[in-house]
């Protein structure tokens, strides 16, 4: 499956760029990384093109495509770039990204005969307005945190937390894909239908339960035909690459709202993403085995290969952090609610494309996948607040002099991720932030 993403000179953790910047250790976009996004220059009516991150700066890959810096795959993959979406180039595949990595990384390293030609496409990111990377399609959001599952199902069935399907099904939903926002878009609390506590009807008004969710988002690349299933030796191939997602949630109106059918209107106004894309090529070194207890059943033959049990998993890290009104008014810095890594992850990137294409359901470019809130195994270590506050019960301390409970308004939540690995270049991936405006009256 994977031997696309096998480490290569691109990983080489002593690599260093012309670009300074990406030189700095705690630099997320280090020569090793090279995410996609898309960008026009702040304040322009440019069009939004493909862009690659490198330190502080952007590759303008309309820039490289106009210019004909590169040939063959390379310069094919930086044409399907060049347009305001991504979804061009995620449709070429693996292979045409893998050989743009490959020459932008030349391109980029340190005494490179390119530097001059290709320094006239560096836009500085600071100059930058990011935008959401692909037009998504579709949007499908798991559950592939067993601790998270196992925190959640306790609150509302202390009897039985773990539903019996959750060992055997990766579980997901199909969520919306018009209310995907790309960070430093603010949301709207939501309006919607909630039953007090007590009462026998339900009133309608802003969520009094507003929470986030810390998840790993992932693009689908190259999509599968119609009735033709993708195996799960093949799945990771039908990837593109992975972003922070907050999966915003109205616990009330989600409690009231969600048998028999799932989530709605709970989930379904806003969606916040990083800007930046990256690859699993570039994940490459922090792969590692995914975890499933031995007394655990074994998954079925479709959702099982030995590559995918010894490195399915992804050792990144993800933290949220909460920065309220208050502390944004007396200076101080945001603080960190929590840290975990996904690769506690119950289920594999590559089990959620078998399983959902299996019925021969099919994937296009561009569509983004949701892993589930990526709690850890200690309770410090949560994605959401409903279970670092157990239910809203325990207040949260934040700041000098306030508690949480649940998001109040004003209050900026920022996920951050990155990868760190013995002999690799750490590698990050931005942030996701948003502030929470007032809901509006009915
Ligand atoms: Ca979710």
């Amino acid at each position: 499956m994977s031997a696309a993403f096998a480490a290569d000179e691109t990983h080489d953790p002593r690599a260093q760029s012309w670009v300074e910047s990406a030189n700095r250790p705690d630099s997320d976009f280090p020569l090793q990384n090279l995410p996609f996004g898309v960008f026009r220059r702040r304040g322009s009516s440019e069009p939004f093109r493909g862009g690659v991150a490198i330190g502080d700066f952007v590759v303008d890959l309309a820039a490289v495509a106009a210019t004909r810096l590169f040939d063959g795959d390379a310069a094919r993959a930086a044409a399907a770039g060049a347009g305001p979406t991504l979804n061009a180039l995620m449709a070429l595949g693996p292979e045409a990204a893998r050989a743009l990595r490959r020459a932008l990384f030349a391109a980029l390293a340190q005494g490179s005969a390119l530097r001059e030609r290709l320094a006239g496409a560096l836009v500085a990111q600071a100059d930058a307005e990011l935008g959401l990377p692909a037009q998504i399609g579709d949007y499908t959001d798991f559950y592939t945190s067993i601790h998270h599952a196992t925190a959640v199902g306790r609150l509302f069935r202390p009897d039985q937390p773990l539903l019996p399907n959750y060992r055997w099904v990766p579980v997901g939903y199909h969520g919306r894909s018009s209310s995907v926002i790309v960070s430093g878009v603010d949301v709207c609390r939501p309006v919607g239908q909630r039953l007090p506590a007590g009462a026998q009807t339900p009133v309608v008004g802003p969520s009094q339960r507003l929470d986030y969710e810390v998840e790993l988002g992932v693009y689908v690349g190259r999509g599968n035909p119609l009735g033709e299933p993708v195996s799960i030796e093949d799945a990771e191939r039908h990837l593109f690459g992975v972003c922070l997602l907050n999966d915003w949630s109205a616990r009330d109106l989600q409690a009231w709202e969600y048998q028999p059918l799932g989530p709605f209107l709970a989930k379904n106004f806003a969606t916040t993403v990083s800007p930046w894309i990256v690859t699993l090529e570039a994940l490459a070194p922090f792969r590692v085995p995914r975890e499933r207890p031995a007394e655990d059943p074994q998954p079925l033959p479709y959702l099982d290969s030995p590559q995918d049990r010894a490195r399915g998993a992804l050792d990144v890290t993800l933290e949220a952090w909460l920065e309220t009104a208050a502390m944004r008014a007396r200076g101080e810095p945001p603080r960190r609610l929590s840290r975990s890594s996904a690769r506690h992850a119950y289920w594999s990137l590559a089990q959620l494309v078998a399983h959902h294409t299996v019925n021969g359901c099919n994937l296009n470019p561009g569509d983004l996948l949701g892993s589930g809130t990526q709690s850890g195994p200690s309770p410090e270590e949560a994605g959401s607040l409903l279970e670092l506050t157990v239910g809203g019960r325990q207040p949260l301390p934040v700041g000098a002099t306030e508690t949480r409970t649940f998001l109040e308004d004003g209050d900026t939540v920022i996920l951050k991720g990155w990868c760190e690995a013995p002999g690799a270049r750490r590698i990050g991936l931005g942030e996701a932030r948003a502030t929470v405006l007032p809901g509006r009256p009915v």
